[in-house]
């Protein structure tokens, strides 16, 4: 491996090695570490802290064009937690097997992405290149508990509306085949709580029609139930000889900007909710914030940045799939509130997707590749001179 790819990987390892596992993630090693990396490529360094303990570090490489929106590459510095001894190397070691497989918490999700932005500007201004727009880079906390915290905050500040973004990048999921994923909006998290009610009677009768037995019926539909509540209390746990008038479950479900949610409460209506069966449903967004915005980012012609992403993924010898809806829900949720174009993009393919899973890997090869097409990625973005 040439010289400067093994200075590449060791940049990384150190990265993956600062431990900002949640709930107590150190927040200031990563903060000093990228302060580091961000003096060695000279880009202004701000760290802003909206919450004790929890800064957001915002970095910027000046455009020559002040005028045009700049571009941001968002990354969280958290990490989830992991069962060690379920590992085959140390999560926080950062070792390199035979195949050349890195090995860390955070190599798929997602410190590999805030360090291959970092790797892709070091090479673009050490190949002299000046970008017309401005470039920020923001390494943010918090996004594996929600976010609330880290963008959450920013997107409202004044600091960050003084930014004029343009468009976000923000991290995707690992594809299994050679062509990238790209995701342009995400399942927003809905809370469905049905209920049934029925005649309350002696333990000892067999009859239809039983609070407990409609609901029953309905909760075998294949999403998560979160809560099943019925049963008289007693002072030592239920009345055993009597059956409720009331039974009621509550679930998780997550829904695509793209459905059509009048389809959805028909289903409701007729199959997990009937009236027929006595039962009534509760259905609302979990983040009541979110109701009303666009929340889907152009995945069309009419979007420039979406054009520009395929062709410079192209131009570096990569392949972008059709955009596709996060399954869980990122930090690029908030961008897209506050009416910013926004995609999920995380430069892996051919791995297997180990998110929050045991012996979460990145080869050394996938890494360096994907340096190259943010390389591809920010020159292009960077050099779109139409405001
Ligand atoms: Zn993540």
């Amino acid at each position: 491996m040439a010289l400067d790819s093994k200075a590449i990987i060791s940049r990384f390892q150190d990265y993956l090695r600062i431990n900002t596992v949640q709930p107590n993630p150190d927040y200031y090693a990563a903060a000093n570490f990228i302060k580091l990396q961000a003096q060695s490529i000279s880009l202004q360094y701000q760290p802003i802290e909206f919450v004790q303990g929890k800064p957001i570090v915002l970095l910027k490489w000046a455009g020559s064009e002040p005028s045009l929106p700049a571009i941001l590459l968002n990354s969280h510095v958290d990490v989830v937690p992991f069962e060690a001894e379920k590992w085959d190397h140390p999560p926080l070691g950062a070792e390199i097997d035979e195949d050349g497989r890195i090995y860390a918490r955070g190599t798929q999700d997602m410190k590999s992405v805030g360090m291959q932005y970092l790797e892709a500007i070091r090479k673009l201004v050490a190949s002299g290149y000046k970008p017309l727009r401005s470039v920020y880079v923001t390494f943010v906390p918090d996004e594996e508990i929600g976010g609330a915290d880290g963008v959450g905050r920013f997107v409202e500040s004044e600091i960050f509306k003084s930014l004029s973004i343009a468009v976000v990048l923000d991290e995707g999921l690992p594809s299994p085949t050679e062509s990238y994923r790209v995701f342009n909006g995400e399942r927003i998290p809905w809370s469905l709580q049905i209920k049934a009610v029925g005649q309350p009677g002696h333990g000892s009768k067999l009859y239809d029609d039983s609070a407990s037995e409609n609901l029953t019926k309905s909760i075998e539909i294949s999403v998560n139930m979160v809560f099943l509540k019925a049963g008289t209390p007693s002072p030592d746990g239920f009345v055993m000889n009597l059956q409720p008038s009331e039974a009621e479950a509550g679930f998780d479900i997550r829904i695509p900007p793209t459905a059509d949610l009048v389809a959805l409460e028909k289903r409701l209506v007729e199959e997990w909710a009937p009236v027929a069966r006595n039962m009534s449903y509760k259905l609302w967004r979990f983040d009541q914030n979110l109701s009303g915005k666009q929340l889907l980012t152009g995945n069309d012609n009419s979007n420039p940045w979406w054009v520009l992403l395929q062709n410079a993924v192209n131009e570096a010898g990569g392949k972008t799939s059709e955009p596709e809806i996060f399954p869980a829900s990122t930090d690029s949720r908030y961008f897209r509130k506050a009416g910013l174009p926004a995609f999920g993009f995380s430069p892996i393919s051919n791995t297997p997707s180990l998110l929050h899973d045991h012996n979460e890997y990145l080869s050394q090869a996938e890494y360096l590749k994907g340096i190259d097409m943010y390389v591809s990625i920010i020159k292009a973005f960077t050099s779109y001179s139409s405001p």
